[in-house]
């Protein structure tokens, strides 16, 4: 019987050496992903506004729920780039230390993995001409620019947000503590990215990603037309009508789709399925579910791929959300073997699977739950990056440089 059917969790030295071929620093990642982290004074001593990046907007609410100017985030040795959030102590995060001279990852006291805050790009510290601080309009990446066009999901007006998100009550706070508003202006949008361009060598794509927004003539028409304006906006900063973007939004109807693609620059697209199940799919993202149906979610997302091409599509899940109590499966091990068989039946029709690690934030329905364990995460990341190269696909557009978050397609670059 293996560790995740016995349901006992492994550390990570034992993920480690039961699975070698995954990388050391690709585990820690993972974990202190899952477990998330603790800045002492001695790591925020270490921290240079004029050389560090300090989080700007985002788009959903940190663990501990507070805005407070801390690092992004981390980076590694290898140069794997760490997505995680300050969480109370309380809860047993990894801490980040600064000792004998080095900013560190430990546990418990014991020191983990080396680790750096993420460089301050040139455009943070700027303003618009209205006045407003740049990162509250674009953010960073890796090597990416990150644009949250609107911040309300349409989703809650019934209540029928997903049970994980706390898009809508993090958006208040935002708006009241820092000003930032709900909404981009796509003339502001443009006039950062046109800043952020001018550094040399850092950004090699754009990214979009909001709320759904259920009304127009047909349901999201109004998404479209406002992500058509944006993107044709900042289209205006390249010489080429294709520039290298993605979108994540709703699945869309192929009509949809076919107009972001002839009348935007727009080259890559994700519609994130959140979890691959449908009745946890209906239980977990009801607002999806309304809307659009699991069966259609899908089918939209291959329609996709002949529209944007093959290896411009991927989807997103929720990793762990499937195991959410009292619906999700009791078993790590079938709710992976579920996972995968879903993704696999999409890999054979050109559509990407990534995941990103659940965060149960404490502003969304799934507050009080846990994550799953790191093996169960190390397990999907090999499994997902296993069918890409299954079925040769690729997420480019979607990977560790662009957007750093996704453990499996870390492994893009070793495995
Ligand atoms: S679709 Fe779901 S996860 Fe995305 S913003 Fe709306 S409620 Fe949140």
């Amino acid at each position: 019987m293996s560790v995740l059917e016995m349901n006992r969790e492994l550390s990570l030295d034992e993920v480690v050496e039961k699975h070698p071929e995954v990388p050391r620093l690709i585990a820690v990642k993972i974990d202190v992903q899952r477990r998330g982290v603790h800045y002492t004074d001695g790591a925020l001593s270490r921290l240079d506004k004029e050389l560090h990046q300090i989080r700007g907007a985002t788009l959903f609410g940190s663990r501990d729920a507070k805005l407070t100017p801390l690092p992004e985030s981390l980076i590694l040795r290898d140069g794997t780039t760490v997505l995680t959030d300050p969480t109370p102590v309380e809860q047993n995060p990894y801490v980040v230390d600064f000792i004998d001279g080095k900013l560190v990852i430990t546990d418990q006291g014991t020191i983990i993995e080396e680790a750096e805050y993420w460089p301050k790009p040139d455009f943070y510290g700027k303003k618009t001409v209205s006045g407003k601080p740049m990162e509250f309009v674009v953010t960073a990446r890796p090597q990416r620019l990150q644009l949250m066009p609107s911040s309300y999901c349409h989703f809650w007006k019934n209540d029928h947000g997903c049970k994980y998100c706390d898009i809508v009550n993090h958006a208040k706070h935002q708006k009241s503590e820092l000003g930032i508003p709900a909404k981009l202006k796509p003339a502001e949008a443009s006039e950062v990215i046109k800043e952020a361009l001018k550094q040399p060598g850092r950004f090699s794509s754009i990214c979009l990603t909001a709320g759904s927004d259920t009304r127009g003539v047909e349901p999201f028409d109004e998404e479209v037309e406002y992500y058509v304006e944006l993107l044709q906006v900042i289209g205006e900063n390249f010489k080429t009508k294709k520039f290298p973007s993605q979108l994540i939004a709703t699945a869309f109807n192929e009509k949809q789709l076919e107009k972001l693609y002839r009348e935007t620059g727009l080259m890559g697209y994700t519609a994130d399925i959140e979890v691959l199940n449908e009745h946890l799919f209906n239980w977990i993202c009801p607002g999806k579910a309304e809307w659009i149906g699991y069966q259609e979610w899908k089918k939209r997302l291959i329609r996709a791929v002949d529209i944007f091409g093959p290896g411009n599509i991927n989807t997103g899940i929720v990793a762990g959300v499937e195991l959410a109590k009292p619906h999700g499966f009791s078993s790590e091990s079938d709710a992976l073997e579920a996972t995968m068989e879903e993704a696999e039946d999409l890999a054979t029709k050109g559509v990407s699977t990534i995941f990103m690690v659940w965060i149960p934030r404490p502003q969304s329905c799934f507050h009080d739950q846990k994550n799953a364990s790191l093996e169960y995460y190390v397990s999907l990341a090999k499994g997902l990056h296993g069918l890409r190269k299954k079925y040769s696909l690729n997420i480019d557009f979607d990977d560790y440089r662009r957007c750093g978050n996704h453990p499996d397609g870390d492994l893009t670059r070793i495995l």
